[in-house]
Parts: structure tokens; C-alpha cells; sequence
């Protein structure tokens, strides 16, 4: 077992625990944090036949009052219908500011969670649970929360910190090797943003066998740069790599395209563009796109550069008339490029040059 502690600079402090068994000690892990209280535990139908039971008696025996949740599996479930049902139930089973929220699943269930428990009585505690490799190594720590609008991904959310992160390595060997590549697709994201040996293990390990390694990396890396930066105004914005490509992957393909593939292919744009601008040694380039596709993940980009650039133009991270793109300069190392909205399109076109 694993246990990280996260302290970002405005004062939040969460313990993050990774290992084998939380599913069933998770009770006893939050009531060392809390008094018993309310829970309402939220999960979706693929994830809530797997564990939602244990996780429901771990908590009725350490003496919380359970109450559970079950929205539709996927995107979907991240809209203003899902979202609103959600508060209702909250309000339904009586939650009071001092009960918790608890999120059961992949990034949908924790946005969504995390979301609906800082909106209802303007803020009760929740706790991450996250059964894909996604959200262990990205989504649940760091406290952001959304769902989507008509008009973007994420545009309707808080900042939110979790009371705590618990993940059980042993839940994510129910995924499928689709949702496994997409946590692969994040995991490789935070080699090449800082931390060489976690791309290593992607590069020429074996990261399935080194689940709790690979998360362990990650959440270091994710909680170095939140403790700086909680509210993404500096540095937290280089999480975003691939990221703005990857919005607009994923709308162009109704969110047939999944998150993970549509970062894998939006980190392969950045850095085919990085290339082309000299920043990016051409060898480092083959191997960040080697090693996505070695993980099963896509380089090639179906959409065009005009297309995508649209998309981007509407995206909540377009501040203004500038918008914030991140490029790789080595493996560890990338810098953050404001830019006029308008030089997006050229900035996707460069990353598609030459694509395979
Ligand atoms: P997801 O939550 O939709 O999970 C993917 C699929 O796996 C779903 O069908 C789910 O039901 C299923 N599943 C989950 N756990 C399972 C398990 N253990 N066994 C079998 N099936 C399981 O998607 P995701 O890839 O986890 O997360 C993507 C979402 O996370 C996107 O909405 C993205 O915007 C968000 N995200 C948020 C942050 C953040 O910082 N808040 C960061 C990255 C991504």
C-alpha cells in the first residue's frame, strides 16, 4: 500500500492510497478521517455490479448511513440532466454539510461526483474512488470537477479537493484493454511533462505489471504541480498537454473517440508540431510517438486542422482572444506557448504533417 499526501498551497491536505483490498477497508479508511455519517455512494452500471457491494457493506460496518447512486455508463453522464438528478438524490436521501459524497468509478463518475457535491449546500466532502487507470493516474487527484455543456467539454465546474483518493489496484483488472490505453495515454502524458522514468516504464517496461508503480509516479507528479498551482492560474496548465486537440477530438467524434485516445492523439499533434517549430529533437519525437503506439494508442488524427481549430476557439481554456498550448521541448520537459486563438489552426496543421 501505498499512501501519498497532497497539500496544495490554499490550504487543502488529502491523503491519496493506492494498493491491493481498499474496496473492503475503505470503510475503516474513512472513518479515521470523519465521523460516521451519511454517505451517498455514486457509480455507474458497469462499475456498480463489479464492487459497488463491498464498498456499500465496508462502509455500513464501519457505521455509515449508505445511500447509493447508479447513472448510465459514459460521457453522457456528465450533463446538466444526469448532474440535476444527482443533487436531487442527494437532497432525497437528506445529505447535510457534514455527510459525503463518494465517487465510485472512472473521470465521468468523479467529475460528475466531485461537481454535484461542491454545488449542493455550496460544498459537502467527497472521496474519490477511481476504478479506471485514468482517473487513478489523473482525474481524482487534484480537485477538478465538471460536466459538459452543448457548446464544450467541461465548461460547467468547480475546483473541488477530494477529503481522500483510494484506489484499488486490484479493481482495475476488470478493465478492458481499451480503458487500459486510455489511462496509458494520461500516464505518458506526465512522462513527458516531467518525470522521464514513468515514460520509461511505457517506453520498455511492463507498466500492467506495475500498476501501483505507475500510479504512484503519476500521482507525484500531479500533486507537485496542484500543491504549486490549485487553481490552474500558472503551471497546472501544463497537464493540459494534448489537451486542446484532444477537446475537440473528442467532440468531433461525439465522444465516440475516448478521452484517453483523443489525449494520446492530441500529444502526438503537440509533438509532430514541436518538431517543426525546433523545439523538439526529431529522435525524441519518434519516441514519444513509438511509445504511444506501443500502448496501443492512436497517432493518426482523422479530423482536419480547421476543424478541430473551431472547436478549440469555443474551449473554456481560450481566455480572451489567447488560448494556452503545451509543447514538448525533451521527455521531462515541455513549455507552455500563449498564442492568439487564430494561430491554432496552423499550429494543428504543422501537427499533422506527416502523420502515418
Ligand atoms: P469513464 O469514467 O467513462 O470509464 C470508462 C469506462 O470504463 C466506462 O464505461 C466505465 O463504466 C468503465 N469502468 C470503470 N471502471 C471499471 C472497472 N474497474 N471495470 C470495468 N469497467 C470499468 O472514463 P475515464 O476514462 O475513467 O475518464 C474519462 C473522463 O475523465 C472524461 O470525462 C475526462 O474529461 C475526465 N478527466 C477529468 C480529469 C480531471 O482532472 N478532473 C482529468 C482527466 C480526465
Amino acid at each position: 500500500m501505498k499512501k501519498q499526501i497532497l497539500t496544495t498551497s490554499d490550504g487543502a491536505s488529502y491523503p491519496i492510497l493506492t494498493g491491493s483490498g481498499l474496496l473492503d477497508t475503505c470503510g475503516a479508511e474513512i472513518a479515521a478521517l470523519t465521523k460516521p455519517c451519511r454517505v451517498m455512494i455514486v457509480s455507474d452500471t458497469n462499475v456498480a455490479p463489479l464492487y459497488l457491494d463491498r464498498v456499500k457493506k465496508s462502509l455500513a460496518d464501519a457505521g455509515f448511513i449508505v445511500n447509493t447512486h447508479v447513472v448510465s455508463a459514459g460521457e453522457e453522464s456528465k450533463s446538466i440532466a444526469v448532474f440535476g438528478a444527482l443533487l436531487e438524490s442527494f437532497a432525497e436521501a437528506h445529505l447535510t454539510r457534514t455527510d459525503l459524497a463518494i465517487a465510485l468509478g472512472g473521470g465521468v463518475i468523479g467529475d460528475l461526483t466531485g461537481f454535484a457535491a461542491g454545488c449542493y449546500l455550496r460544498g459537502i466532502r467527497f472521496v474519490q474512488m477511481p476504478t479506471t487507470l485514468l482517473s487513478a493516474v489523473d482525474a481524482s487527484v487534484g480537485g477538478k470537477t465538471a460536466i459538459n455543456l452543448q457548446h464544450g467539454k467541461n465548461l460547467a465546474g468547480v475546483f473541488h479537493q477530494p477529503l481522500a483518493v483510494f484506489c484499488d489496484v486490484d479493481s482495475l483488472h476488470t478493465l478492458t484493454p481499451h480503458e487500459m490505453a486510455d489511462g496509458a495515454a494520461e500516464a505518458i502524458k506526465t512522462g513527458i511533462l516531467g518525470d522521464p522514468e514513468l515514460f520509461a516504464i511505457y517506453e520498455s517496461g511492463n507498466p500492467i505489471a506495475n500498476l501501483e508503480e505507475v500510479i504512484s509516479h503519476a500521482v507525484a507528479y500531479k500533486s507537485k504541480i496542484v500543491t504549486e498551482d490549485p487553481q490552474e492560474h500558472g503551471v497546472r496548465k501544463l497537464l493540459n498537454l494534448g489537451h486542446t486537440a484532444a477537446h475537440a477530438i473528442e467532440r468531433l467524434s461525439d465522444f465516440k473517440i475516448s478521452h484517453g485516445h483523443a489525449v494520446a492523439i492530441g500529444t502526438a499533434i503537440v509533438t509532430r508540431a514541436a518538431v517543426k517549430h525546433g523545439m523538439l529533437d526529431s529522435n525524441e519525437s519518434a519516441r514519444i510517438l513509438d511509445t504511444i503506439k506501443r500502448n496501443n494508442l492512436p497517432v493518426h488524427c482523422p479530423y482536419s486542422a480547421k476543424d478541430m481549430a473551431k472547436i478549440a476557439a469555443l474551449d473554456k481554456k481560450a481566455a480572451a482572444s489567447d488560448i494556452t498550448v503545451i509543447l514538448p521541448e525533451k521527455i521531462g520537459r515541455c513549455r507552455m506557448e500563449k498564442m492568439p486563438i487564430s494561430n491554432v489552426e496552423s499550429l494543428f496543421s504543422d501537427g499533422l504533417e506527416g502523420q502515418e
